[in-house]
């Protein structure tokens, strides 16, 4: 499953697993999505793997389509217009 590369492609800094959130949206609709990345120590270059780009976009399709009912819901967006 963990299948970072050891050095940044970027800059050639170290890389470590980190737990961090995504934010992605489909739609009208957002989802913030706590995954597992390898984060460079010296440019903070995010790397995902395969799997993990295969899940977002999984997850943003699902977005785009309504299909929420699995997801937990944190809140509501609002549009608000702040011209009278
Ligand atoms: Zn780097």
């Amino acid at each position: 499953m963990t299948k970072y590369v050891n050095q940044c492609p970027t800059c050639g800094g170290e890389v470590i697993e980190k737990e961090v959130t995504e934010v992605l949206s489909g739609g009208v609709n957002t989802a913030f999505v706590t995954v597992k990345v390898g984060v460079c120590q010296h440019c903070g270059e995010r790397l995902y793997t395969p799997d993990t780009v295969r899940k977002f976009e999984e997850i943003e399709t699902k977005l785009k389509r309504q299909e929420t009912s699995n997801f937990r819901a944190l809140g509501k967006s609002f549009q608000v217009s702040a011209f009278e």
